[in-house]
């Protein structure tokens, strides 16, 4: 069982790691903003294709993140991420998408399944939530993004379902590490959508809460109870505390930054 996830400084870089997975075999981290090459609203460690940045820096970004793992770019697997609920199964022949351009990242996807050894996924966030999965019996992992509208669509959930489709895991095996995003102290919604959140996760009590004349949706929260209903045991999910748009200094926060900001990479492979 995973115990928890731990922060790191490594010279000017700044990541989170999953040792338990690590020595199971699984390569995974989360990156920050430190430690990149990237400028001004970048600054630094951008490592999205579709924002506005320098290719060049992003590409150098992306390979000082991968060094951490012993991973190179030309292993990495990037999908298109449209805040749907496509999952991709992805092998061999898939190497390298998305990694060097975002006009070959798998179109119209938001989260990857793999259980093939030494292939890195890779997706990108600000705000928005990585959900990790390893199942240690079958040797699969995967990686979904989980914005809001994935959250209402449910994609941790046929993430898991797609892991039981064309691996035969079986959920109660599963692993869950939920990485850094927009947490309930900042995760404004509207009351229109708040209604509609509410409907949608009518089992779901406290998820939805106001404060001072504001409605904040814990997300996090949201999740966590959609994969325990889903199967995935209680103490298998590991959750990180940290919230993008309260550390400035750590992360890009899409919210915070007005929409100009980078993005941060969630990593998951297996080791060779
Ligand atoms: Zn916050």
């Amino acid at each position: 069982m995973m115990k928890k996830w731990i922060w790191h400084n490594e010279g000017e870089l700044s990541y989170i790691t999953l040792p338990e997975w690590e020595k199971k075999g699984v390569k995974a981290l989360f990156s920050t903003r430190k430690g990149g090459v990237s400028k001004g609203p970048f600054s630094s460690l951008n490592v999205g294709l579709h924002v506005g940045d320098e290719e060049v820096y992003v590409l150098e970004n992306r390979r000082k993140i991968l060094n951490l793992l012993g991973a190179k770019l030309d292993n990495v697997v990037c999908c298109e991420q449209v805040h749907g609920d496509r999952i991709a199964v992805i092998g061999k022949d898939h190497k390298g998408c998305g990694a060097f351009s975002l006009k070959t990242a798998l179109p119209g996807y938001d989260a990857m399944i793999t259980n093939v050894s030494d292939i890195f996924l890779m997706a990108f966030y600000a705000d928005c939530y990585s959900i990790y999965f390893f199942d240690p019996v079958k040797y699969v992992v995967g990686l979904a993004h989980s914005g809001w509208k994935g959250t209402a669509l449910r994609i941790a959930c046929k993430t898991v379902d797609k892991m039981a489709d064309v691996f035969k895991s079986n959920p109660s095996d599963i692993e869950v590490f939920i990485g850094p995003g927009i947490k309930e102290c900042c995760f404004k919604i509207s009351p229109e959508l708040a209604k509609q959140m509410k409907q949608e996760f009518d089992d779901f009590d406290n998820i939805i809460t106001d404060k001072e004349g504001s409605i904040y949706w814990d997300l996090t929260e949201t999740n966590r109870r959609l994969l325990v209903e889903y199967g995935i045991k209680p103490e298998n999910i590991v959750i990180c505390d940290l919230c993008t748009l309260c550390n400035e200094n750590k992360f890009f926060s899409y919210r915070r930054d007005n929409g100009i900001t980078g993005r941060m990479a969630a990593v998951i492979g297996l080791k060779e």
